[in-house]
């Protein structure tokens, strides 16, 4: 029997750290060939193509290597991957996979993982997270889904997953929505039907830039300020409560408005913005009448994602 074709490519991240000394902390050390050495199982479920894209932690990963991980992806499938694996670091994971499920254009899947424990620690997770992500990606059941993330037994959608706690193995949730599926005795299944998706085109710039600043008590205006002067092509607040700033901040936004998209997303983690409840000044509904666009249900870091790749479709504006 044939076994199908999957794809694997890695970035790093703890699931590629070990440390070179008892005393040293973990760094990026195994490629993706020594990755595999660490999931027997995988060579008889798969014919796999594995690749180091890179070797670095998560935080240092930037939109033009991943715009090269995108192209990277399109070619496997091309050649023929049922699905593809991205191994990366957990800490800009979420970040990561809602980048590609924006640009995702094809049936195939695409199952981001990672892991909480290092490669050199006694319970690594990173093995079974891998087998676990293959297993998803190499799935009829995972087709049309997009880019999924898959921990700890549990796949995720690209749109909700967020890291919501820094250390331990059940980091990664999906507040509000839970989980798409989960993985038992070695298969997926998911909670519901494949959504429809529309993905956007890939941006013909990427020498913008989308700033992100957060709302907080007593905040001054120094760098709101000076975001329209900077160049920034656009604004992502991260808001108080279903999405209010101070009225220092809400004059700011009107002006900023004027000049270049600016939206405000909740920084409560969960829940959506509101549209038509509070009447305030700095309120929602005071903030859409100054121009501003509130973010509902999705995260300011996505958001910020978003608006990156919307406006690297348009010429810059000067
Ligand atoms: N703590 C991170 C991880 O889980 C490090 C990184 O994001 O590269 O992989």
């Amino acid at each position: 029997m044939t076994l199908p074709l999957i794809a694997i490519g890695a970035l790093g991240g703890t699931l590629s750290m070990k440390a070179s000394r008892p005393d040293a902390g973990v760094t990026p050390a195994v490629d993706a060939q020594a990755m595999l050495q660490a999931v027997p199982p995988l060579a008889q479920l798969a014919q796999v193509h594995a690749d180091t894209l890179h070797l670095i932690p998560s935080a240092s990963l930037t939109f033009k290597q991943l715009l090269d991980v995108l192209a990277w992806a399109d070619i496997q499938v091309q050649a023929g991957a049922q699905g593809v694996v991205i191994t990366q670091g957990t800490d800009t994971l979420e970040e990561s996979a809602w980048f590609l499920e924006l640009l995702w254009q094809h049936d195939a899947p695409l199952v981001f993982t990672g892991a909480m424990r290092a490669a050199s620690h006694v319970s690594a997770d990173g093995p079974g997270n891998l087998l676990n992500a293959a297993i998803v990606a190499l799935s009829p059941d995972s087709r049309g889904r997009g880019v999924l993330v898959v921990m700890n037994d549990d796949i995720h959608g690209a749109r909700w997953v967020r890291k919501t706690h820094a250390l331990a193995l059940d980091a990664f949730t999906s507040p509000g929505h839970g989980p798409l599926g989960v993985i038992v005795e070695g298969r997926p299944h998911f909670h519901h039907p494949a959504p429809s998706r529309k993905p956007l085109t890939t941006p013909a710039r990427t020498d913008h830039h989308v700033a992100l600043l957060e709302a907080t008590l007593d905040a001054d205006t120094l760098m709101l300020d000076q975001v329209v002067a900077l160049g920034y092509a656009a604004l992502v607040v991260n808001g108080f409560g279903a999405g209010h700033v101070s009225e220092p901040w809400a004059s700011r936004l009107g002006e900023i408005a004027r000049h270049i998209p600016v939206w405000v997303a909740t920084r409560t983690g969960e829940g959506s913005t509101a549209w038509a409840s509070y009447g305030f000044t700095g309120g929602e509904m005071d903030l859409q009448r100054r121009g501003v666009v509130m973010a509902g249900q999705l995260d300011a870091r996505k958001v910020r994602i978003l608006l990156w790749l919307l406006e690297g479709r348009s010429p810059a504006r000067h």
